[in-house]
């Protein structure tokens, strides 16, 4: 037989396993049963299986496992007992020397002594040779799980099949001709002793032969554990959700939202559902693959199981379950969803309430995307045209977080939380700060609402904490302030004639998406606007490197405007050029956050030129910086018009 015996001699049980592990894989044998008892007394370690290479190291481990002929009953006569919260192994003596002597001498080869052992407290493994080499993993896994059995006081420990075993000190032989029959295991349990991957003869049954008769060590790919993986796969091809309940063992679950239904679902183990022992590493069940080149991992940050295949030949690529389901099925998403519904037990429930809600918004949607909109409601369709796509998006989302029931607050029909990274994400945006100013217009428009942080019901906000722990943001108490809570109510002719009205506020102003900031908001409109739009941000004031900066455009403003009745942006921020710190582009933002401002306190007028404007005020024509004539704003005294 083919095992591994290390080559170093112990007289006291290896203080450092470490070295053993290393050294022992260099030393793979072939052995007989009583060439082993006469090395085990050496004080040599030794494992009962032979194991795969990997880049042409032996691995002992579990997944490499080759073949085995051995198996080792480890008696220690002790249990673990919890003393005072602390695990303690404490003697207890259910075998001896003399009592093993007579149980196992028609079964066993031979038994020793370990290190350990003493007068007072045996210790010693007995050791038995099957009449066949096992290469079927299950198999071998069958015939221990009888022996652990049939041997509940042996070291659990002893029943892997990886197992690294040290030496002892003193041999006693039953018979070395003593063998434990395989064919009625294989009877028993139904399991065939062919090598796993029996579906793949091809490469891997050519490499075993080659192996068994030339004797030598060849680096064959990990054995994909295709039984288990076909089993699983026929039982959801087939739909038996039973048989899949006996497998998954899902616990009932029940749950309000579409979200939390659907985000339940993503976390669920995708490699236990397909029945794939190694997750890390096998062979795609999406494409031909010789090579394993798929694995399933779990998102850090999400909890998410995540499939992913790495081969250019595969169709697949990567997906959650709900994708992978669809692939096997060849379902929609909605089927696949049922499906994982029913296999993990997970209750979906809209009352009525939500119903109504969902019915608001999808009026709201259709509106918004209407021929209707532009005609009636002009002003802000112009003004929101760019950014259609993104309310539509977020009034959409917003119908699957809808909470199961009604809380009561002032304006909030429907209910919910966010994060900017999660809205931005969907909407495919790597910008946040961009994303966040449109969510702001919206808001200013009052398309939307975020609630101040008294207006946000206890439940809803320890659910959205709660989700966050979830979660495992690193930096809860930013991401905490990165979350905000909406509501978003049915629009009416009133509530858009009150948006006509802010639109039209917007363009008096001379707001811009540029400008667009809590700053440009107070220094218009005053705090308590600015707060509406940024309720999380109520203690951020405008700072003073904002209004040193603020106080050179003013004067400079003025300046080039008392000189000759008018000027312009660029012609201001040339004037405070060398004058004032700061980059041109953070100057031209702070020029955009404070025009409406500057409009409203000293009487100034915002005004595109043209040519009429140019003649009617005597400026004749204005050049850009590349000496090409062009129509900027202007901003005129008023007086002067
Ligand atoms: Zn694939």
């Amino acid at each position: 037989m083919r095992i591994l015996v290390d080559d170093k001699c112990y007289t006291s049980k290896p203080s450092n396993a470490g070295i053993v592990t290393n050294s022992i894989v260099n030393h793979p044998v072939d052995i007989t049963i009583e060439k082993l008892a006469e090395e085990i007394v050496k004080g040599k370690s030794f494992t009962l299986s032979d194991f795969h290479t990997v880049d042409g190291k032996i691995s002992r481990s579990q997944e490499y496992w080759k073949s085995q002929q051995l198996i080792c009953l480890d008696f220690d006569n002790e249990i673990v007992k919890k003393i005072n919260g602390k695990r303690v192994k404490v003697k207890c003596i259910t075998k001896t020397w003399e009592q093993a002597k007579e149980e196992f001498k028609e079964t066993a080869a031979f038994m020793y002594k370990t290190f350990n052992y003493t007068d007072n407290h045996h210790k010693f493994r007995v050791v038995f040779m099957l009449d066949e080499v096992v290469i079927n993993d299950k198999l071998m896994d069958g015939i221990l799980e009888e022996y652990k059995d049939r041997y509940p006081d042996a070291d659990p420990k002893c029943f892997e099949r990886a197992r690294l075993l040290y030496g002892g000190t003193e041999i006693y032989v039953f018979d070395y001709n003593n063998r434990i029959n395989v064919n009625t295991y294989i009877d028993k349990l139904n399991i065939h002793n062919t090598y796993s991957q029996s579906v793949d003869q091809g490469v891997l049954g050519v490499q075993y032969s080659l192996d068994k008769y030339f004797n030598a060590i060849v680096t064959p790919k990990p054995p994909p554990k295709l039984i288990s993986v076909e089993k699983n796969l026929s039982l959801i091809r087939t739909k038996n959700v039973k048989r899949l309940h006996e497998i998954l063992n899902p616990q009932p679950i029940k749950f309000y939202t579409y979200s939390e239904t659907v985000e339940y679902i993503k976390k669920q183990d995708i490699g236990l559902l397909l029945g794939i022992d190694t997750p890390s590493n096998f062979r795609c069940i999406f494409h031909e693959d010789n090579n394993p080149s798929a694995s399933i991992f779990k998102n850090a940050d999400t909890g998410d199981y995540i499939y992913c295949c790495q081969s250019s030949n595969c169709t697949f690529g990567t997906g959650m379950v709900i994708k992978c389901i669809e692939r096997i099925l060849k379902c929609n998403r909605i089927q696949s969803l049922k499906f994982l519904r029913e296999l993990y037990k997970v209750e979906f429930h809209q009352t009525e309430w939500q119903k109504e809600q969902i019915e608001y918004l999808d009026e709201n949607i259709r509106y918004l995307q209407s021929p209707d909109f532009p005609q009636e409601y002009p002003i802000q369709y112009g003004l929101i045209k760019n950014y259609l796509d993104d309310l539509v998006k977020f009034i959409s989302i917003s119908k699957d977080y809808i909470p199961a029931e009604h809380y009561s607050i002032e304006h909030a029909n429907v209910l919910f939380f966010m994060s900017l990274r999660h809205f931005a994400k969907i909407c495919g945006k790597s910008n946040i700060s961009r994303v966040g100013d449109r969510i702001a217009l919206f808001t200013y428009l009052k398309y939307i609402y975020k609630l101040d942080e008294h207006e946000i019901p206890v439940r809803l906000l320890e659910r959205a904490k709660k989700e966050l722990v979830m979660n495992k943001n690193k930096n809860s108490i930013s991401s905490m302030n990165l979350i905000n809570f909406y509501s978003i109510h049915p629009y009416s002719e009133e509530t858009l004639s009150e948006t006509e009205n802010k639109a039209k506020e917007f363009r008096g102003n001379h707001f811009t998406m540029k400008g667009i900031s809590k700053e440009m908001f107070i220094r218009a409109l005053g705090e308590e606007e600015a707060n509406r739009i940024y309720p999380q941000m109520k203690e951020k004031k405008v700072s003073e490197k904002s209004h040193r900066i603020t106080k050179e455009l003013e004067q400079a403003a003025l300046q080039l405007i008392d000189e000759k009745g008018w000027t312009t942006e660029s012609e201001i921020l040339k004037l405070i050029d060398g004058i004032v710190e700061g980059s041109k582009d953070s100057k031209q933002r702070q020029m955009k956050k404070i025009i409406g401002e500057l409009c409203i306190k000293y009487g100034i007028e915002r005004k595109r030129a043209n040519k009429i404007l140019l003649t009617e005020l005597g400026i004749g024509k204005i050049y850009n910086d590349e000496g090409i004539e062009c129509y900027p704003f202007l901003l005129i005294k008023v007086d002067n018009l």
